[in-house]
């Protein structure tokens, strides 16, 4: 509020107006507003009008006096503080000067005064009237504001009190639960009905949150309100589980929302929270059977996906025909399994027997028309050409579609391949027979004869079994034709057949690497390449020779043979033959090998019996005469009596004793070698040693026995031949060797000789004896082989198994050759000679 403020004023009373007039002009400098009033009265009317600042009074008016009117102004409440200066025109007089000051006045001034003291009084009491006049303007305007502000406040606290109603009213309707938590421990102040309806209890208000919900404890609910107050940051969740007690598990959305005091510090939490357990639960539901619809959609496909599979691997055809039994509408799976043109099969008549095979086209054919005139189901099995123009085994069945009225209206089918099921099938089969065969007997020859019986004609037109022989070679042990007067044809064209052992293909390649071989189509060249001459060629065509396959006979690693399956005309092998021929060469192979190995065990029993019983005869043969001689040295001694015995005939007795005890200790020594050499445990002592030296003196030990059998024994040698051998098993070699040269050739002269070729000493004992059938060659070597009869010589048959081996573990080798009832050659070469010339200087 703005006041206007007017200058104050100055009451000039007196009742000259010359007076008056002078006062002003005495006041003019000071600019104030003066009144003038010419009597007492008209003075206390105008300060019925207005304040003055300071009154200037004439003491001496006629009437009422100036003593009198501030008396009379000095009575009134509003005007008592209005200083009044007295003025009189008299000399000092004290007792009128008193009644001034008696009646009010603040100050006298008499006549002639200096006009400097009554301005100087005059804006005095201006000033300070001003001042009053201001400090009570400014405690009206201080009253005012004060009231001013009492009234905001008043308004506030009202605008208060509605907020707080109106905040009641809302918080008491929401849709959402809202308490007012106040503290750290979260006491209760404030609950909507809704938040009790939530919460399930009426007495939480004043409790602390804890003690309110003890059930919900341990739930992270109190951790969150601690939080929340601790850091002042406000919690939302979203469809949080809660478990309350018994009651089922309830979800809620809330948020803790920090409730700060003047200062911002944070005093309690804001809760609002509300429950969706059911929008939870309709979610739940909802995710639910979407996902339970999601799986069965994606099983669905799957299933949808296998079936496709399923109808794409069996290569399934449907195919429909009218009542008639008449293709009548297209097929693309008929189109695609056969490669059939359209028109083929839709013309109307059975265009679609020419995919079936020639042979089992008649009686499709008469199943098919059964079935029409009967009207039921039509089933059969026939091959049915694919694509490919292989044939393909498939199972059809056709079932009749009626009419409401019972017409058929069409017929649908289904052809179904069940070509790997059936040769599975036939394949169990084949093999059980084939292995009933094959362990029917230990006489693998027969056996193999009875399962290429079995092979022929299912699997093949002809086939033949080869065997791998001892010494090499290659023998037909089974063959088999579909027709049987070409069977001895199969065995002839083997005979017919160069094996070129290193050929790239066919039988000796597949004998050679153990490898199956198989040929879909022979081509025409095939003929003249293996070929050996044109009789054979000749013999293949009429064999006849279209498609093959050859598999080797395997078993513990090493190849037996091999089982050659031939179709002679019109068909062709394919994979799964292949591996059905290689299972059966399995088979057969190991047959073959139990019954080897059966064989070999019978024959190694058999031969240890017969070394038995002779290594006991060898053994005791020179027993005899040993102990004839002791017998003959005991009588000497008797008939002597005096025990003066005749020293040379003692001499010849001890001697032959000594003889026979030696050949004794070298049958056993021999045992010993051998069983040595069983157990791997034959060593060596390497040293230099002159072979030539070695014979030299072998011959020389045996001189006696040389004389005995009536050979001439010689020796050839160049000169010492020095290698790193064995002297003592070298000379068990010599020994062996010589030994069995004056045995075997009795009577007739043996030659040795040493010589060297190639780094190599070359040993050669040769006799004129009996000699060696070609057919025991390589048997002799073996331990306990003999090719020659007991009675006529004796023998532990180990002499040469002994040699052999020595002669390899010195690095070399040993053979014989021999014209039989001419005489046998033994010859060994030794590797290692290294001093030949060096010592060959000195010796000559
Ligand atoms: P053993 O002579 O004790 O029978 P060997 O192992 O020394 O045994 O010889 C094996 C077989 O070899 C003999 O039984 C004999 O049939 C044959 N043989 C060995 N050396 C000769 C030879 N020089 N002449 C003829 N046959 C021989």
């Amino acid at each position: 509020m703005t006041r206007v403020t007017a200058r104050p004023a100055v009451l000039l009373v007196d009742d000259h107006p010359t007076n008056l007039l002078a006062l002003e002009g005495v006041l003019e400098p000071l600019q104030v507003r003066t009144t003038q009033a010419t009597s007492g009265e008209q003075a206390l009317r105008c300060l019925l009008r207005e304040d003055f600042a300071v009154i200037v009074l004439d003491a001496v008016m006629p009437g009422m006096d100036g003593f009198e009117t501030a008396r009379l102004i000095r009575q009134r409440a509003r005007h008592r503080d209005t200083p009044i200066i007295l003025i009189s025109a008299y000399q000092k007089d004290e007792s009128s000067i008193v009644r001034g000051y008696v009646e009010g006045a603040v100050d006298y001034l008499t006549k002639p005064f200096e006009p400097e003291v009554l301005r100087a009084k005059v804006t005095l009491f201006v000033g300070l009237f001003e001042k009053d006049r201001e400090l009570k303007e400014r405690a009206a305007r201080l009253r005012e504001e004060q009231a001013e502000l009492l009234a905001r406040e008043h308004a506030a606290l009202l605008e208060a009190a509605v907020q707080r109603a109106r905040l009641h009213g809302v918080f008491t309707q929401a849709p959402v639960a809202i308490a007012l938590l106040q503290g750290p421990v979260h006491v209760y102040t404030y609950v909507n009905p809704l938040y009790l309806r939530l919460v399930g209890q009426g007495d939480i208000l004043g409790k602390p949150a804890r003690e309110a919900h003890p059930e919900i404890d341990g739930q992270h609910v109190f951790e969150l309100m601690d939080h929340v107050f601790r850091t002042g940051e406000p919690v939302a969740g979203k469809a949080i589980p809660i478990h309350q007690g018994g009651r089922e598990t309830a979800f809620f959305d809330f948020v803790y929302q920090p409730l700060r005091d003047g200062v911002g510090r944070v005093e309690g939490i804001l809760v609002c929270a509300s429950e969706v357990t059911t929008q939870m639960r309709a979610r739940l539901k909802a995710e639910e059977l979407s996902a339970s619809l999601r799986s069965q959609h994606e099983a669905l496909q799957k299933s949808e996906e296998r079936f496709r599979s399923l109808m794409h691997a069996v290569s399934q055809i449907v195919w429909t025909t009218d009542a008639e039994g008449r293709v009548s509408a297209d097929s693309p799976s008929w189109r695609a399994f056969t490669g059939q043109p359209r028109e083929k099969y839709l013309d109307g008549r059975y265009g679609w027997l020419e995919c079936i095979h020639p042979e089992d086209r008649g009686r499709t054919v008469r199943q098919w028309v059964e079935a029409l005139r009967l009207r039921k189901v039509f089933e059969a099995e026939h091959r049915l050409r694919r694509h490919d123009g292989t044939y393909r085994t498939m199972s059809v069945r056709g079932v009749p579609v009626a009419t409401e009225d019972g017409q058929v209206r069409e017929w649908v089918g289904i052809h179904i391949d069940i070509t790997e099921q059936r040769r599975s099938e036939e394949s169990a089969s084949f093999l059980a027979r084939a292995s009933a065969v094959l362990s029917s007997s230990l006489d693998y020859e027969a056996t193999l004869a009875h399962v290429a019986r079995l092979v022929v004609p299912t699997l093949a037109d002809w086939c033949a079994v080869d065997l791998l022989t001892a010494d090499g070679g290659l023998e037909r042990v089974a063959a088999a034709h579909r027709e049987p007067e070409m069977v001895a044809r199969v065995y002839e064209v083997l005979r017919h057949f160069e094996l070129d052992w290193n050929a790239s293909r066919g039988l000796a390649r597949v004998l050679r690497t153990g490898e199956p071989e198989w040929l879909p189509t022979v081509p025409e060249s095939f003929f003249g390449a293996g070929a050996r001459d044109e009789h054979q060629t000749r013999l293949l065509h009429e064999l006849g020779l279209a498609s093959y396959v050859c598999v080797p006979l395997l078993s513990r690693g090493r190849i037996l043979g091999a089982l050659t399956l031939v179709y002679a005309r019109g068909r062709e092998y394919d994979e799964w033959t292949l591996r059905l021929a290689e299972d059966l060469a399995r088979r057969a192979a190991s047959s073959v090998d139990n019954a080897r190995l059966f064989r070999e065990a019978k024959e190694a029993v058999q031969v240890r019996d017969e070394f038995l019983s002779i290594a006991s005869h060898e053994l005791k043969t020179p027993l005899t005469p040993l102990r004839l001689k002791l017998h003959s040295l005991r009588r000497s001694a008797r008939v002597a009596g005096d025990g003066a015995m005749d020293s040379r005939a003692l001499l010849a007795h001890l001697d032959a004793a000594e003889r026979q005890v030696s050949r004794l200790s070298r049958l056993i020594d021999s045992l010993l070698d051998v069983s040595r050499i069983g157990a791997g445990k034959l060593e060596l002592d390497w040293e230099d040693v002159d072979l030539v030296e070695v014979v030299r003196e072998v011959v020389g030990r045996f001189e006696p026995q040389a004389t005995k059998a009536g050979c001439r024994v010689t020796l050839s040698a160049p000169g010492p031949v020095v290698g790193r051998w064995d002297r003592l098993r070298l000379d068990q070699v010599v020994t062996n060797l010589l030994t069995n040269a004056l045995k075997y050739g009795a009577g007739k002269p043996v030659e040795l000789s040493v010589s060297t070729q190639a780094g190599h000493a070359v040993l050669l004992v040769r006799d004129q004896g009996i000699g060696i059938d070609p057919g025991n060659l390589s048997r002799i070597f073996e331990r306990f082989e003999r090719a020659v009869s007991q009675r006529h010589y004796g023998g532990l048959g180990l002499g040469l198994y002994i040699t052999r081996t020595i002669v390899q573990a010195l690095g070399g080798t040993i053979e014989a050759r021999s014209t039989p009832g001419e005489g046998s050659t033994f010859s060994v070469s030794l590797p290692g000679v290294y001093a030949e010339r060096a010592l060959r200087t000195p010796a000559s």
